[in-house]
């Protein structure tokens, strides 16, 4: 499985769209692997991990075939990770000569709600179908068109949403990948547990940079720290697992090669746009 961060930012990007802050200028000087746009990763050519109004932007950059996706697994509604408008496009005559007929979107049911208004206007009739939209919830477990089994886990993001985030396996590895979340509790790392559940690789929400935040909404790498005992704790891991480090917030205020350095003795691999990993 090769997994490419096509971004790594948190909702405001990196540097931030409206700000003047020490780090964002000097991001904005530095250009190049400082620059963070809005989280998504894709796996091989046909899965994406939610999809930020960035994700346009990734296609050019990284100049991958996007109409060859046939999965979406969304996280949660918020902005940075769920930009359902660009799916009225999804077909003739607005793109020719697609790789893939379908698109399946999946998401928790604010995402299905979200995904409904913003498409409400625009989504022609004959679109429609190319692009479903599937409710998950969590530990819901599903297979996508190209044979990827997904595990949906609640994370600890926002009140009023169950945000989710999702084991992907494959041709016998698997990839933990959060996007949102605070530190787990206990009992989600026992069901996971139950399960059956091995990651070869785990990405973390890293939105504090080198910090630890304890409760909250995101983690700090030091949150990651623990939250890795836990899994080893619980044999969810093993002496192979890759881990890396994602969804950087400018109020980290420390550079890429900043964090790259208080994140080696941790173990942790910094993620950069474009950066890829196999497993
Ligand atoms: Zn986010
Ligand atoms: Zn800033
Ligand atoms: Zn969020």
């Amino acid at each position: 499985m090769k997994l490419t961060f096509l971004g790594t930012a948190a909702a405001e990007g990196l540097p931030a769209v409206w700000c003047n802050c020490s780090v964002c200028r000097k991001a904005k000087e530095m250009g190049g692997i400082e620059f963070r746009t809005r989280s998504q990763i894709l796996i091989d050519s046909k899965l994406l991990v939610d999809f930020p109004m960035d994700t346009y932007m990734h296609m050019l950059t990284h100049k991958f075939d996007l109409s060859a996706i046939d999965s979406v697994l969304i996280t949660h509604a918020h902005m940075d990770h769920c930009y359902p408008q660009e799916f009225v496009l999804h077909g003739e005559p607005f793109a020719h000569g697609m790789t893939e007929p379908k698109i399946t979107v999946y998401g928790n049911a604010t995402v299905a709600e979200s995904f409904e208004s913003a498409t409400r206007a625009e989504l022609k009739p004959e679109i429609a179908p190319s692009v479903p939209m599937k409710k998950v919830e969590p530990f819901d477990c599903f297979t996508t068109e190209s044979g990827y089994k997904i595990t949906a886990l609640p994370a600890v993001h926002t009140a009023g949403e169950q945000c989710l985030f999702y084991a992907v396996e494959h041709c016998g590895k698997t990839a933990l990948l959060f996007n949102d979340s605070g530190i787990l509790p206990n009992e989600t790392y026992d069901k996971m547990a139950k399960l059956g559940l091995k990651f070869d690789l785990v990405s973390f929400d890293c939105t504090y940079g080198h910090a630890k935040h304890g409760k909250g909404r995101h983690m700090g790498a030091l949150d990651a720290d623990g939250e890795r005992d836990k899994m080893k704790e619980c044999n969810l891991v093993h002496n192979g697992t890759k881990y890396v480090l994602t969804h950087f917030s400018h109020n980290c205020n420390l550079t890429h090669s900043e964090l790259c350095k208080k994140e080696k003795d941790y173990g942790f691999t910094v993620a950069y746009d474009g950066m890829t990993v196999e497993i």
